[in-house]
């Protein structure tokens, strides 16, 4: 159950066809058109859609061509974390998109720059991924990065310390449950294209059943 204050964040990746070639596994993450809408429609409609927070993941170029007209239309904000590395690339938002987003009044914030495992790489590597992205996108913007979202929702000690010594002040997970106003790490629930209407509900009131807050705990832990 959510505590006062407390609230969810939902995570999305992918709408529509995807316009370039997928990760392993990443096509679960990828909703079509319809179901994006309704979802959404859901968060619009919800009581407590004040206790909930919609961010993406990867800079997809349905970011803008679809997504962020979508949430405008229904009065929703978003945080859009981007990938630089594929800035421009066939199927992911170019810089000219990344300024539309902040002229639309969504936010942006860093998936670092090549998707990689940030648990898996050297310190320099890792610092790399952190600062190189957050320059790029701070130049795109013009405005400051804050946030950085953990590629595949891996993360240690180690790369959380790394994360605020490059001066962010959230690091946003998969690890599910609510969020804490405030706190450093924040857990998010990513919506994949089997995520059913009753879980949805559950998400948005913050009843995830226990098994998954379970498995989030064990998944932090020992990185399984
Ligand atoms: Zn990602």
């Amino acid at each position: 159950m959510a505590r006062e204050g407390e609230y969810r964040i939902i995570n999305f990746h992918g709408i529509g066809e995807p316009r370039r070639e997928l990760e392993p596994g990443e096509a679960d993450y990828w909703l079509s058109r319809d179901r994006f809408l309704t979802i959404i429609d859901s968060i619009a409609s919800h009581p407590q859609r004040e206790s909930v927070s919609i961010t993406f993941d990867d800079g997809n170029a349905s970011d803008l061509l679809i997504a962020a007209p979508e949430l405008r239309r229904r009065g929703l904000r978003a945080e859009f974390f981007i990938l630089t590395g594929r800035i421009g690339h066939p199927g992911s938002l170019a810089s000219d998109d990344i300024e539309a987003l902040t002229a639309m009044g969504m936010r942006i914030g860093s998936h670092g720059v090549d998707h990689k495992d940030w648990t898996k790489i050297p310190t320099p590597a890792l610092r790399h991924e952190l600062e190189a992205s957050r320059t790029r996108l701070q130049e795109i913007c013009g405005v400051d990065v804050q946030s950085a979202s953990l590629p595949f929702g891996w993360y240690n000690s180690a790369v959380l310390l790394e994360i605020r010594r490059a001066g962010y002040i959230a690091a946003y997970s998969s690890s599910g449950g609510n969020a804490a106003p405030g706190s450093f790490l924040k857990p998010r629930t990513s919506i994949r294209f089997d995520t059913t209407d009753a879980t949805l509900a559950r998400i948005l009131t913050g009843q995830m059943p226990i098994w998954r807050s379970v498995r989030s705990e064990v998944r932090a832990r020992f990185r399984i």
